[in-house]
C-alpha cells in the first residue's frame, strides 16, 4: 500500500467578530492509494473546510498536510497552484463551470491549463463524460444543463488530469437516486481501478456503501472512523443497526438524501 495523503493535527480557525471560530480542530488521518472514503457529519462540523485545505485552496492555521509525500504547508503559493493542477481534482458545491464553454470544453480547459490538450487528453475527456452519463449533453453550455448535469461535468473536470487525490463535496446533491448511484459508483471505481485516493463529503446515507471507510466529523474533530464491513452493513440497514447511533452521523434519516446547504 502507498500512502496518498496524511494530515497531522490540522487546525483551521476563521475570524469571527472579536475572536475566532475553530472549524477544524486537530484532525489527523491518512489515506492510501486506491482508497475511497466518505466524510460525513452534521452541517457545520468542518467537512468543507477540511476539503478546501486538502485542495490547497485554504491554508491550515496549524498542522501539516502531506500529499504524495509532499508537505503542502512548506510550499510557496506558486508551487501549491502547480501541485493542485497536477495532483488534485476537486468539485465543490458551487460547480464554477465557465459559462461560455461547453461541458466538454470545461473539462478540456483543465488539460489546456497544464499544456496537455492533445488527442489522448481529448479522448479521455469524452470518455469520462460518457462514463458519467453525459454522452448526449457534453456539447451544451452550462446554462443549458440541469444542476445534476453541471455537477457531472464538474466531476469529469476533477478527474481529467488523473489526479492522485480526488475530492468531492456533496457530489450527489442535485442528482436523482439513480444518477447519484451511478456517479458515486463511477467515482469509486475510478479511484479503485486507477489507484487514486478519493474523499467524498456526503449527507446521503445510501452513498456510503461505495466507501471503503467512513470518517465522521463532529465539531471540527474526527469523532470516529468506521471501517469494518459489519458497520457498513449496519449503515445500509439502519433498522438493524445497534452499533452506530444514526443521529450522530449527521444523516437526517435512513435512506434520505438531504439537500445541499
Ligand atoms: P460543513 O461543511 O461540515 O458544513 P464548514 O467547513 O462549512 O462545515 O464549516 C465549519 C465551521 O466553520 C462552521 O461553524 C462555519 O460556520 C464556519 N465557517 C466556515 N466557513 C467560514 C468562513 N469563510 N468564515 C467564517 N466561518 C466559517
Ligand atoms: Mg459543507
Amino acid at each position: 500500500m502507498t500512502l496518498a495523503l496524511e494530515t497531522r493535527a490540522v487546525v483551521k480557525k476563521y475570524p469571527a467578530g472579536a475572536g475566532t471560530v475553530t472549524a477544524v480542530d486537530e484532525v489527523s488521518f491518512s489515506l492510501q492509494r486506491g482508497e475511497f472514503v466518505a466524510l460525513v457529519g452534521p452541517s457545520g462540523s468542518g467537512k468543507t473546510t477540511m476539503l478546501a485545505m486538502l485542495a490547497t485552496l485554504l491554508r491550515p492555521t496549524s498542522g501539516e498536510i502531506i500529499i504524495d509525500g509532499q508537505d503542502l504547508t512548506s510550499m510557496s503559493q506558486a508551487e501549491r497552484t502547480r501541485f493542485r493542477r497536477r495532483r488534485i481534482g476537486f468539485t465543490f458545491q458551487a460547480n464554477n463551470l465557465v459559462s461560455y464553454l461547453t461541458g466538454l470544453e470545461n473539462v478540456e480547459l483543465m488539460l489546456r491549463l497544464n499544456g496537455e490538450l492533445n488527442a489522448a487528453g481529448r479522448k479521455r475527456a469524452r470518455e469520462l463524460l460518457v462514463l458519467l452519463g453525459m454522452e448526449e449533453r457534453m456539447r451544451a453550455l452550462p446554462r443549458q444543463l440541469s444542476g445534476g448535469q453541471q455537477q457531472r461535468v464538474a466531476i469529469a473536470r476533477s478527474l481529467i488530469n488523473q489526479p492522485s487525490l480526488v475530492l468531492a463535496d456533496e457530489p450527489t446533491a442535485s442528482l436523482d437516486t439513480e444518477r447519484a448511484f451511478q456517479v458515486v459508483e463511477t467515482l469509486a471505481n475510478l479511484v479503485h481501478e486507477q489507484d487514486r485516493a478519493g474523499i467524498m463529503v456526503t449527507h446521503d446515507l445510501r452513498m456510503v456503501e461505495f466507501a471503503d471507510r467512513i470518517i465522521h466529523m463532529l465539531d471540527g474533530r474526527v469523532e470516529r472512523t468506521i471501517t469494518p464491513q459489519d458497520d457498513l452493513v449496519c449503515l445500509a440497514d439502519p433498522a438493524a443497526c445497534t452499533v452506530i447511533p444514526m443521529d450522530t452521523l449527521g444523516f437526517e434519516g435512513a435512506g434520505m438524501a438531504e439537500p445541499a446547504g
